[in-house]
C-alpha cells in the first residue's frame, strides 16, 4: 500500500447534523485530536515515504481552529500539501470569511473543499459556503465544492439497466443516511449487490484516520489503530484478501460478506453501501478490531 494522502478526522464533532453524514457528525459526538496526536501522526506519515497531502476534515475541523492552524503549519513544514474540508459555518460575512481563512492560507493551506448544497445552506444568496468560496478565491486558493443533494429516483442510463429506477443525488447510504434517508427509495435484492462500487480496497491511495487512532479504508472498516501500532507497520502488513471484512467484499461484494458470516440480510436494499453498512453494524460486536469505532455507527463513546 503506497499511500499518497492521509485524511485526518480532526474531530467527530460538527456544528450540524446532516441527514446524509456518513460519520454521524454532530455537536454531541465525542472524539477530537490534540495537536500532540496530530504531530505523532505526521511523524508516522513521514516514515511511509509516499505522502503528498494531508487533508483535515471531520466533523467540522474549524471547531478547533487553533489546532487546525498549527497543524496546517506543521504539514507545510514537512513539504506536503495541507488541505481541508469544511461546512463554512464560520464564514458569516465576506469580512469574517477572510479573517478566518487568511491565517490558514498564510500558513500554507493548499486546497479547500466547501460543502455547499441543500444540506448545508439555503439557495438564497449570500450564504456561508459562498462567502468562504469568495474568500478562498481572493486569497488565491481554488475552492472546490462538495454538493450532495437529497436522494431522488431517476431512470438509469446504463446499458444493463436502461430505464430502470435508480437513486440519484450522490448520497452514500452508510452512517446517518441509513437511519434518515431510505424512505420511499427503490430497493434491489441483496443477492445482486456483489461489488464495492466506490473504494479501492486492494491498493488505496488514501485512508482516513480518526481521533481514536483508527485507520479506515471506508468509514467504519479499519485496518489497525495508530495509537497501538505504527502506521508503517499497519500499511505494510495489510493484505486485502486476508482482511476479514475486505476479503469477502473483494470476492463478491456485500452479498459475499453476508455469506461469509452466515448473516441473512433483511430482503432488499437501496444499494451496495446500504447492505454493507447494515451487515457491518450487525457484525461489529463480533469484530470490534475491524469494525469500529462506535462513533462511525452512531453511538457516541461513553
Ligand atoms: S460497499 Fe461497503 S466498503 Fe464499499 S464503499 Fe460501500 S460501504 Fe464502503
Amino acid at each position: 500500500m503506497a499511500l499518497r494522502e492521509l485524511h485526518l478526522l480532526l474531530t467527530y464533532q460538527c456544528t450540524l447534523e446532516c441527514d446524509h453524514c456518513f460519520v454521524w457528525g454532530s455537536p454531541f459526538q465525542t472524539g477530537t485530536m490534540t495537536l500532540g496526536q496530530i504531530r505523532h501522526l505526521l511523524a508516522q506519515a513521514e516514515e511511509l515515504g509516499s505522502i503528498r497531502a494531508i487533508c483535515f476534515e471531520g466533523g467540522e475541523p474549524f471547531m478547533y481552529y487553533a489546532t487546525l492552524l498549527q497543524a496546517v503549519r506543521d504539514v507545510k513544514a514537512r513539504g506536503w500539501q495541507p488541505q481541508l474540508v469544511t461546512n463554512a459555518y464560520w464564514a458569516t460575512s465576506r469580512e469574517d470569511a477572510l479573517l478566518a481563512l487568511r491565517p490558514l492560507v498564510e500558513a500554507g493551506l493548499d486546497a479547500m473543499w466547501v460543502s455547499d448544497d441543500a444540506y448545508h445552506s439555503s439557495a438564497d444568496e449570500p450564504s456561508p459556503p459562498r462567502f468562504a468560496a469568495e474568500a478562498a478565491s481572493q486569497l488565491s486558493i481554488s475552492p472546490s465544492t462538495i454538493a450532495i443533494e437529497p436522494p431522488s429516483v431517476v431512470e438509469s442510463t446504463s446499458p444493463e439497466g436502461k430505464g430502470e429506477p435508480i437513486v440519484g443525488g450522490g448520497v452514500r447510504f452508510r452512517g446517518r443516511a441509513v437511519a434518515k434517508l431510505l424512505e420511499s427509495l427503490p430497493r434491489r435484492p441483496w443477492q445482486e449487490l456483489t461489488s464495492c462500487p466506490y473504494e479501492d480496497l486492494t491498493d488505496p491511495k488514501r485512508v482516513h484516520i480518526d481521533p481514536l487512532g483508527y485507520v479506515h479504508l471506508c468509514q467504519g472498516i479499519t485496518i489497525g489503530n495508530t495509537w497501538a501500532k505504527p502506521l508503517l507497520d499497519i500499511t505494510q502488513s495489510y493484505v486485502a484478501s486476508a482482511h476479514p471484512i475486505v476479503g469477502p467484499l473483494l470476492a463478491g461484494g456485500p452479498a459475499a460478506l453476508a455469506a461469509a458470516f452466515g448473516v441473512t440480510p433483511d430482503g432488499s436494499y437501496v444499494d451496495e453501501c446500504h447492505l454493507c453498512y447494515d451487515l457491518r453494524d450487525r457484525l461489529r460486536r463480533r469484530l470490534p478490531q475491524w469494525l469500529a469505532p462506535d462513533q462511525m455507527y452512531g453511538v457516541p463513546e461513553s
